[in-house]
């Protein structure tokens, strides 16, 4: 009897430690986690690399290990098991452009430029194949608003222009032509002004170290439907042996190309780019609520795995070519979604709401991942309650701590002010509202859900090699992760849901020099049949003219929208003040709104 009572209350005892079991998170966990994700053997996790996908498969094998359900019907690979697989969302990815066979570029019928040694052409350039004479066209600058037009009485229709890189003000980046360096402007003008195709003479005259004549993956997707090539300033005297270099500039700088003469040719020009896709990821794990009403709901918890491989576009760094370790960018965001997974599926009793965790790929590259996953989620997006971002948690200094999208729910800042009260959960802390951003929260406030962003600052090794393992502050990580989890048990113990608010939006960040500003969020990734809005700012002429996030817009002023070249070039046009009409697709409907865009 007395045995038997002892036994009862022994197992009580075990049953009610069980039954409010909180698990802390660890600094060593996250040590190890970071420590590998940074480690050299995955050479910076750039998307699309064997390296991010190691990382996918490492963490992938974390959520298999915790016992999380997977979400996405993965693909069979090859190294990993299939279940594993299973916790793989697969997105597209252009990882690679190369040339193809066919690029040749003929004077006369005999005489022929040799690509890559005297032309190369651009990676958003169309592949074609046109022929046609050789019209000088200086800088191939059209800037209405400059009152400059390069192709004033010069005719280009049918032909192929030529141009000068460059501005008239030498690339000055406080001067008026600043954004008109941009080649894909001087693409768009030449095909608006019924070219064949656009030639630019590098500025460098070491061919083999202009920047032009290099191959990259245009991040902006897509192409221009104009063949574009660059050609050296040797070249020039092939195409044109009557010319030299320099009468160009003065012709250029006087803007007297009109008074040159077609060069007859005829010159034949063939542009094949061979755009590698390759498979990219993103790793998405579920924690299925308890409740049986409440596990309808989610929270969403992510972070972006993928970096910067050895450097190239996004790098701050001098050279490219070394490993980009990206330990605070972001395998600390990383380590954390995996700390918290451990530290919620072992929670007693268990979440009510359903627990969606996801490491994003793509988010170097314009918020890929994060995007796709928006557009295929693994529960229906009414049912989020709130997604929790972390990008580059791991230097925290001060205890100093960034919290963005507090204007996104109204009850956030209530939220966050009774976490922090608690002394272990003590920071110095600054708060922004808005929900757009520079990382993956910005994917889903765009689909109107309550986001939060954190985030401890930028530092000298941001982007560069230097972001290594051993610099990451793992103590004062764990206490973010605490109120990070502090604030999951708040939503998921409410009864009822954060109440989604538009965010009040933080000084929009200046791009390119325009001078008018619309307040859209873009969609990158998109392109080709009008330009998709992720967004819209609160408060901007985009928003009053009732522009709303999944709105295509398809024409604005006279100017046709295909995608985000010619919106760019739109904006540019534009004038503060001024009504212009823009048409947008939504759903089946074509609309046709009024925006005023206001001076910058
Ligand atoms: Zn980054």
């Amino acid at each position: 009897m007395y045995t038997r009572r002892f036994l009862q209350l022994g197992l009580l005892f075990i049953v009610a430690s069980v039954a409010f079991a909180q698990t802390d998170p660890s600094a060593s966990r996250l040590q190890q986690h970071v420590s590998y994700l940074a480690s050299d053997a995955l050479d910076g996790r750039r998307t699309g690399t064997a390296g991010a996908n190691d990382a996918a498969r490492y963490i992938a094998g974390e959520f298999a290990r915790l016992g999380l359900k997977p979400a996405a019907a993965g693909p069979a690979t090859r190294r990993g098991s299939r279940i594993m697989a299973r916790y793989l969302q697969q997105f597209p990815y252009v990882a690679g452009i190369e040339l193809g066979q066919q690029n040749a570029f003929l004077i006369g019928g005999t005489q022929r430029l040799t690509v890559r040694e005297e032309w190369m052409p651009l990676s958003f350039s169309t592949n074609a194949s046109v022929s046609g004479s050789i019209v000088f066209v200086g800088f191939g600058i059209k800037a209405p608003e400059l009152n400059h037009d390069d192709y004033q009485g010069v005719p280009v229709s049918g032909n192929i222009a030529l141009a000068l890189a460059g501005t008239p003000d030498s690339d000055n980046p406080h001067g008026k032509f600043f954004r008109y360096v941009d080649v894909h402007l001087k693409a768009i003008a030449a095909r608006d002004a019924g070219a064949k195709a656009l030639l630019l003479i590098t500025n460098e005259p070491d061919f083999k170290k202009a920047l032009l004549a290099r191959l990259e993956v245009d991040l902006l997707g897509g192409d221009v439907r104009l063949p574009v090539a660059t050609v050296s300033q040797q070249a020039l005297a092939k195409l044109a042996p009557q010319l030299t270099l320099s009468e160009l500039q003065q012709l250029a700088s006087a803007k007297q190309q009109s008074t040159l003469k077609p060069v007859a040719g005829p010159f034949t020009l063939t542009t094949e780019l061979v755009r590698k896709e390759v498979p990219a990821y993103n790793v998405v794990g579920v924690l299925e609520g308890s409740d049986r009403l409440l596990k309808n709901e989610t929270i969403v918890i992510g972070a972006h795995y993928d970096h910067l491989g050895r450097g190239g576009s996004g790098s701050l760094a001098p050279r490219s070519g070394e490993i980009h370790h990206g330990a605070d960018d972001n395998a600390s965001g990383t380590a954390g979604v995996l700390e918290l997974a451990r530290v919620l599926t072992e929670q007693r009793p268990r979440p009510k709401r359903t627990i969606v965790f996801i490491a994003f790929g793509g988010e170097e590259e314009g918020l890929l991942g994060s995007n796709y996953y928006v557009n295929h989620p693994a529960t229906p997006l009414n049912s989020v309650v709130a997604m929790i971002n972390m990008d580059m948690i791991g230097r925290m200094k001060d205890r100093k701590l960034v919290i963005g999208g507090v204007g996104t729910a109204k009850e956030w800042r209530d939220i966050i002010a009774q976490g922090t009260a608690d002394p272990a959960r003590k920071f110095e802390l600054t708060l922004n509202e808005d929900g757009f951003g520079p990382s993956d929260h910005s994917s889903f406030y765009g689909k109107e859900i309550p986001v939060l962003f954190f985030w401890t600052g930028t530092h000298n090794d941001y982007h560069k090699p230097t972001d290594t393992w051993e610099k990451i502050n793992y103590q004062d990580q764990t206490r973010i992760l605490n109120l990070v989890s502090y604030i999951v048990r708040h939503l998921d113990s409410a009864d009822k849901r954060v109440t989604y608010t538009k965010a009040k939006t933080d000084p929009a960040p200046r791009t390119g020099g325009f001078r008018v500003y619309l307040g859209t969020i873009p969609n990158y990734a998109d392109s080709n049949d009008g330009l998709l809005i992720d967004g819209v700012r609160d408060d901007s002429p985009a928003s009053k003219a009732g522009l709303k996030a999944g709105d295509r817009i398809v024409k604005i002023g006279t100017r046709e929208v295909k995608n985000v070249y010619d919106y760019t070039y739109a904006l540019g046009e534009m004038k503060a003040g001024e009504e212009y009409v823009i048409e947008i697709i939504r759903g089946t409907d074509r609309l046709t709104l009024k925006i005023t865009p206001i001076q910058r």
